[in-house]
């Protein structure tokens, strides 16, 4: 099978449990099991949390982008933000860390990504924003 799809949604975190429907619908034509969509759905509404509270800061105005592409059995997402970007990210990806403490987030964010995707890669840098693809 072979499918594609584009969302742009609006950076505010009503929009998060929007962005997780969407991607279980896509995702849900290659039949996967409840725990395969599952799986993507968490770690999709993970990204695109990520996007609207670190890389737009709680700035509403913002867009964010998903990109979905089905590949024979093969699902994947892109989660692009134009936000502040992720300076270091081999530490933003380790377990635990978080750079906002205070707003009580555990820092497992991109943890939970790599532990329910078979893939997942980051591409960022300061002040040019942020592409998260993942695949299962
Ligand atoms: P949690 O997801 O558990 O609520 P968290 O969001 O801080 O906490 P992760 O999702 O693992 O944890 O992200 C780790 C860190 O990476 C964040 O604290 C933030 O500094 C940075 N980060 C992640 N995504 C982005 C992004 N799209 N733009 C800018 N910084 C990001
Ligand atoms: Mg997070």
């Amino acid at each position: 099978m072979k499918n594609e799809m584009r969302l742009e949604i609006l950076s505010i975190s009503e929009n998060e449990a929007f962005a997780r429907a969407v991607a279980g619908a896509f995702a849900a034509q290659l039949n996967p099991t409840l725990e395969e969509l599952a799986d993507i759905k968490m770690a999709v509404s993970e990204a695109v949390t990520n996007a609207i509270i670190h890389g737009y800061e709680c700035d509403g105005k913002r867009m964010v982008e998903i990109h979905g592409v089905i590949r024979g059995s093969v699902v994947a997402f892109e989660v692009i933000d134009q936000g502040c970007g992720i300076d270091d990210v081999d530490q933003a990806r380790e377990p635990f860390y978080t750079s906002k403490p205070d707003l009580e987030r555990s820092g497992m964010g991109f943890t939970v990504m790599e532990t329910f995707m078979d893939k997942v890669e980051v591409t960022s840098g300061k002040d040019k924003g942020t592409k998260v693809f993942m695949l299962k």
